[in-house]
Parts: C-alpha cells; sequence; structure tokens
C-alpha cells in the first residue's frame, strides 16, 4: 500500500488566515525556511487502485483535486476514494465528509459514538445519506480488526484491514452535554491502524497520552504517524492566541519530560513521524533549534506530498 501525506497541518493549517504568530508571518513575508501545509489529511492507495481517506479535512477537495492518483479514471463520474475512516468527531477530522457529498458511493468508518454525534445532532451530515446511493456508515468494532468493504485482495494475499486504538480524550464542543454523557469516553479519540500484505502503519493525529497499547501497536508497525500539534504545553497561551494547555486540549506536548519525543518506545520501530503540525510550532522553522532537536530524537517532520511505499 502506498501512504500519502495530502495534509500535515493542524486545524487552521499554515498559514492560518487569521494568524500573525511568529510562523505564519515568516512564511507569508517568504522565508525559505518555511514551507505551506494544508490540514492534516491521509490516503491510503491499495493494490487494485482503490483509496480510502483517514478523516476528511476541511481542505479535502484541494487536496484531492491535487493529487492525480485520486482523479476519476473510469467513467463519467467515478473515483477512487471508495471510504473514509474517522479518528474523531472533530471538525478537522469531519467537516471535508461535506466535499464528498456529490453522489458518490462512499463507506464511512467511524466508532459508534462518533457516527452518533454527526447523525443524531448535526443534521448538515444526513446531505451523505441522501445522496445516490447513500453513504453507508459502519460502526468500527472494539478490540478487533475489521476489513474495509470495498478493497480487494492482492492475488495470494489477505485483504487489508483496520483497527482502532482508543487514545482517551474528549469529546468535541459541539456534542451536546446529554449525549455526551451518554457516549463512552473510550471512544472520543482513537488512533488507526492498517494492515496489509504483512506491512502496517498507525495513524494518530491527537494523542493526549502514550499509552501502554498505543506503544504496542507502535512498536509493531513500519510506519507511524504521531501527533506533532505542540512544542511545548503553554504554547498558545505564551504567544497570546489562547487560554488552554495543549493537554487540556488532547495534544501531549513533544518537548516536556514526558512528552513524546521523550517516549522511546514511540520511535523505537519502524519511521517515525509527526504531522498535524500546529501553525505555532517551532519546528516549522527548518532552520530552528527545535527542528534539529525533533530529527536528532529519530523523528522525520510531515509535509504535504510525503509518500510512504509499504
Ligand atoms: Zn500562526
Amino acid at each position: 500500500m502506498r501512504v500519502t501525506i495530502l495534509g500535515s497541518a493542524a486545524g487552521g493549517g499554515f498559514p492560518q488566515w487569521n494568524c500573525a504568530c511568529r510562523n505564519c508571518s515568516r512564511l507569508r513575508a517568504g522565508d525559505p525556511h518555511f514551507r505551506p501545509r494544508t490540514q492534516a489529511q491521509l490516503a491510503v492507495r491499495f493494490a487494485d487502485g482503490q483509496s480510502i481517506l483517514l478523516n476528511a479535512s476541511p481542505d479535502l477537495r484541494t487536496q484531492i483535486v491535487s493529487a492525480p492518483f485520486l482523479a476519476p479514471a473510469k467513467t463519467p463520474r467515478d473515483s477512487p476514494i471508495s471510504g473514509v475512516v474517522l479518528t474523531s468527531a472533530d471538525v478537522d477530522c469531519v467537516i471535508g465528509l461535506l466535499h464528498l457529498r456529490e453522489s458518490h458511493p462512499l463507506h464511512v468508518y467511524a466508532m459508534p459514538s462518533v457516527r452518533r454525534a454527526l447523525q443524531e445532532e448535526n443534521h448538515i451530515f444526513r446531505v451523505l445519506d441522501r445522496a445516490t446511493p447513500p453513504a453507508v456508515w459502519h460502526d468500527i468494532p472494539r478490540d478487533t480488526w475489521f476489513p474495509l468493504e470495498t478493497i480487494r485482495a492482492k492475488s495470494g494475499e489477505s485483504a487489508p484491514l483496520c483497527r482502532a486504538v482508543p487514545l482517551g480524550g474528549a469529546y468535541p464542543d459541539f456534542v451536546s452535554e446529554g449525549l455526551r454523557r451518554l457516549l463512552p469516553p473510550d471512544e472520543a479519540v482513537v488512533g488507526i491502524v492498517v494492515a496489509e500484505g504483512g506491512k502496517q502503519f498507525v495513524y494518530a493525529p491527537s494523542v493526549p497520552e502514550p499509552s501502554e497499547e498505543l506503544k504496542a501497536w507502535v512498536q509493531s508497525s513500519d510506519l507511524c504517524l504521531l501527533d506533532g500539534t505542540f512544542w511545548t504545553d503553554d504554547e498558545m497561551i505564551s504567544a497570546s492566541l489562547g487560554s488552554k494547555t495543549a493537554r487540556e486540549i488532547g495534544h501531549l506536548p513533544l518537548s516536556a519530560a514526558d512528552g513524546l519525543l521523550a517516549t522511546r518506545e514511540l520511535a523505537a520501530r519502524g519511521r517515525p513521524v509527526l504531522i498535524h503540525i500546529n501553525n505555532t510550532n517551532p519546528i516549522l522553522d527548518e532552520a530552528s533549534a527545535e527542528h534539529d532537536e525533533a530529527q536528532r530524537a529519530g523523528w522525520e517532520i510531515a509535509h504535504d506530498g510525503m509518500e510512504f511505499e509499504l
């Protein structure tokens, strides 16, 4: 399978339309040590040419149009995209579903609670159900692999499989308190493992805590694309851009003593890559000490267009 990073930034992208932080300002000024990034989005292409998306970013239409392998190839109305797997109900993970409403056969895989939050309280997503044919929603099962309905196995090999890794975290603010009380907390944010032909990768753009289960999946994977949102816990506060810490919004800071870079098990095997990078994060400056420090800790820093063949 081939994994393509269509977008590598956290919510807001880089630059963010209303942000004049140091990074966004330097990028706008043309500093060559910065490159623009769209909001986090993965595509996975399998041997039969079919692709699935991991999450559906607000930039999804532009990201699809910019990727030649996602262009229609067969009939006048066609797409190799056959499904979307969601890691949470966060706006940045789901709003791109509305870009996929053009009556294309689509399978959407989500934890049951994420599906309920979208379908029961956000009626705009009914455009997917009213399409011809309607989107087919699948509840992701707990603690087991599930097949991607539309992806055929390579000859002589088993079909690709996915599974969810619960990561803790919280449901987004737009979910009503009444519904939130009913939803199990461990379905709010998950990582996704995708396996095909003896290879596998993990995608977890939000890691509130590096659980033992996540560490185990990372250590058995050939590639891990993990939460590179913030360098420090107080990054938004010290830049006068917000009142919450990284941890309060579900992201383990990279540089903390118990942060992502210090959690050696996460970079012990395979290819570790930081993704979902907030526009305030100093690692976006390719001349910075922080960029260097992340690389010396063994991590690659994702950019749009990066590809991995597994
Ligand atoms: Zn900014």
